[in-house]
């Protein structure tokens, strides 16, 4: 399987608007971030984590290099604009044929609400062919791949993080419930996000993040979704264990 980083940075990107602190201003290809998401590529199939405001210009940078017709299956973690706010420009790959999206429950149906027109029973020529599908709290199938849904606690709002074979995708999370760890044994590579060093109400710091890493213990982690008070990706690096990658837009990682 081979996974790509379209995106890792918080909701607001890197740099963000307006900012002149040395991240945002920083020459550094890999201070710069899109809103996260990744591609998943397994068995010839392509699989999206999250579709985000950035999803344009992120599949755009893709198909410099590669390019593929259809998305196997879309997967939502959750409601928040920077893990959505893209889908309207899933347009191109529904041509031939709907594209499948998985949320959980709650997440459908904010998503019917925010673009209602997509799901409208008379639509107009051009809209997204969309077809968005509850995800159970159990392991599904998406055409013969075992998706492990794993229940996280973003502050208070409960949202998924997904397993599949040996890779979690863990973003947005502040905690995990004790009894999801169960799930998240004997990783080759554990994705997980890391906002910055001081606290924050509903996502894991970076010593939350390593603390994490600490007891699922995979063979490798990648941090994601960090922001501008992250620090610089070459300074940080130096201060994280070994087997601590920070992840960067482009970054192609194989499991
Ligand atoms: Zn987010
Ligand atoms: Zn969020």
């Amino acid at each position: 399987m081979k996974v790509r980083f379209l995106g890792t940075g918080t909701s607001t990107g890197n740099p963000e608007i307006g900012c002149r602190c040395e991240v945002c201003t920083s020459t550094d290809e890999k201070d710069r971030r899109f809103r996260s998401s990744i591609l998943i590529e397994i068995d010839g199939k392509h699989i999206l984590i999250d579709c985000g405001p950035d999803f344009r210009m992120q599949i755009l940078e893709v198909f410099k290099t590669d390019s593929f017709e259809k998305w196997d299956g879309v997967l939502i973690t959750h409601e928040h604009y920077d893990h959505v706010g893209g889908l309207d420009d899933l347009r191109p790959f529904c041509r031939n044929e709907a594209v499948d999206i998985y949320a959980e429950d709650y997440v459908v149906r904010t998503i019917k609400s925010r673009i209602s027109y997509v799901f409208e029973e008379h639509k107009y020529p051009g809209l997204p062919n969309i077809r968005i599908s509850p995800v159970p709290n159990k392991s599904f199938s998406i055409k013969g791949i075992e998706i492990n849904p794993v229940r996280l606690m973003h502050g208070k709002l409960p949202i998924f993080g997904y397993r599949i074979g040996k890779l979690a995708y863990l973003t947005d999370l502040k905690t995990i419930p004790d009894e999801e760890y169960a799930k998240l044994e004997d990783l080759e590579v554990l994705i997980i996000n890391a906002l910055r060093e001081s606290e924050h109400i509903s996502h894991e710091t970076i010593d939350d993040a390593l603390k994490n890493i600490e007891r699922i213990k995979p063979a490798r982690a990648y941090l994601t979704h960090v922001s501008h008070h992250f620090g610089l990706h070459e300074k940080r690096q130096k201060m994280l264990p070994d087997h601590v990658f920070i992840a960067y837009d482009g970054l192609e990682i194989y499991v």
